[in-house]
């Protein structure tokens, strides 16, 4: 499946290795050139080879420091105008507040926060201008549920998040959005070298301390580079219909908490929607592009008949456009009997507005409609919901009784 985006350029920041690297690798499967970096020439160089030869995309290795001033430099002149940019860079230390010095919080805040701001400003108006651009910041779970050894990295990771969402509302207009990309434990040397320094420090073997933390997981295991990395493929070819302020936590075969309406303090309307993934990754979207097309011909239940749904104004409506049986045993034209209205009862069936007033509500939503059923003559509080682009979930009710049915795209 063609997704879009083969032949396009993306930076990876801090992608010899581990998450990074994970990213790189969905990347370049889904055609995306390449520009990796990291400090190590060697470790670079293989990770550039390996991607080489499993993929026909081009890769320029940027062996550079990404936080620092001529590092970012050197990455930007080998890829001046990236259409996605992947920002990340090694963790700052985990540790006690009271030792940190000035010198370790400038430090965590450069790598952390500035380098990322840096490298969105020098290359998000070219993204704007030519239309399209996808930046996702590699942070870290730390940012929604921050832990107290790690507190450079809440502190660096938040205030990247905070300037993010500012600027996200900016521009998504142009087909550029920014995401932020919140890992939990990831199978990694990241990870690996913090349970070492863990059994250094309380001389628990290191086999103890790893079979535990993954116990804690809802998996009962850490993800992989392999599927974060598909995580972060998602984002950049994410084309449609999530709009802005939508926070989604991915967790090990748990559960997706839907969150809307997302203010500072304040989580509103919250759904949980039972999802099959197997890693533990936390998502958090702050823009993507335009939303979800309902419009078109849809089969209803059965195929019974084909409803048009359309902009009626600045909302959206749905009439009856075709009918498998549009007459009846007499051979005459269907109308619509069983209203309830005297007056109305001699309309055609075939041309009837069904749906009315929808408005859109998110990304693939549509609410405070209403639909109309010629069986038994009943209108009911109604709700659309594009589950994917050819299944369209018609929810109707009745007070607190609901019904949903499914129809399917014709056209
Ligand atoms: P990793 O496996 O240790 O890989 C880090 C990669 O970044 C390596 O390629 C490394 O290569 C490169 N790198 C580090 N500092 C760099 C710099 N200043 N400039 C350029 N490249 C640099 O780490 P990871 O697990 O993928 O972690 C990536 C980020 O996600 C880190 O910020 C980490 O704190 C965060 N995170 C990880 C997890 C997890 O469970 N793995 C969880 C939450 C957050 P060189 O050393 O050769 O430069």
């Amino acid at each position: 499946m063609d997704l879009g985006i083969s032949g396009k350029w993306a930076i990876v920041c801090a992608s010899s290795k581990g998450l990074g690297r994970g990213c790189a690798e969905a990347l370049a499967a889904e055609g995306v050139n390449l520009v990796i970096t990291a400090r190590t020439q060697s470790t670079l160089e293989e990770t550039a080879d390996h991607i080489r030869g499993k993929w026909p995309v081009e890769v320029k290795a940027i062996a550079s420091d990404i936080t620092s001033v001529n590092g970012r430099a050197e990455v930007l002149e080998a890829c001046p105008e990236p259409d996605i940019l992947i920002n990340n860079a090694g963790g700052p230390p985990t540790g006690d507040f009271h030792d940190w010095t000035i010198e370790d919080w400038q430090k965590a805040l450069n790598a952390n926060m500035l380098t990322p701001i840096e490298l969105i400003k020098a290359t998000v108006d070219g993204m704007r201008a030519r239309k399209f651009g996808r930046i996702i910041n590699i942070t870290s779970s730390a940012v929604k549920a921050p832990i107290d050894i790690l507190g450079l990295s809440n502190g660096a990771r938040a205030g990247l998040t905070g300037f993010v969402a500012g600027i996200a509302r900016k521009t998504v207009i142009d087909n550029v959005t920014i995401n932020g990309l919140l890992p939990g434990p990831f199978d990694t040397d990241r990870l690996r070298g913090n349970f070492e320094a863990v059994s250094k420090s309380s001389g628990r073997p290191i086999e103890d301390i790893r079979k535990e933390r993954a116990a804690g997981n809802p998996a009962g295991r850490f993800g992989t580079a392999e599927e974060f990395g598909a995580a972060c493929a998602f984002l950049v070819v994410t084309r449609r219909a999530i709009s802005r302020d939508r926070i989604y936590y991915w967790m090990a075969g748990l559960s997706r908490v839907h969150c809307k309406e997302i203010n500072q303090t304040k989580v509103s309307n919250m759904r949980i929607i039972a999802i099959s993934m197997t890693l533990l990754v936390t998502l958090l979207f702050i823009t993507s592009p335009a939303r979800a097309d309902v419009t078109g011909v849809w089969s209803t239940v059965e195929g019974k008949s084909h409803v048009k749904i359309e902009p009626c104004g600045d909302k959206f409506c749905g009439n009856i456009i075709w009918l498998k049986e549009p007459q009846t045993a007499a051979k005459v034209d269907k109308t619509d009997m069983k209203n309830e209205d005297p007056k109305l009862q001699g309309r055609k069936i075939l041309g009837l507005e069904l749906l009315s007033g929808f408005e859109p509500d998110g990304e693939n939503e549509w609410d405070d409609g209403t639909i109309y059923n010629p069986e038994d003559g009943k209108t009911y509080s109604s709700s659309l919901t594009l589950v994917n682009p050819t299944t369209l979930d018609v929810k109707g009710c009745v007070l607190m009784f609901c019904k949903t049915q499914t129809w399917t795209r014709v056209k």
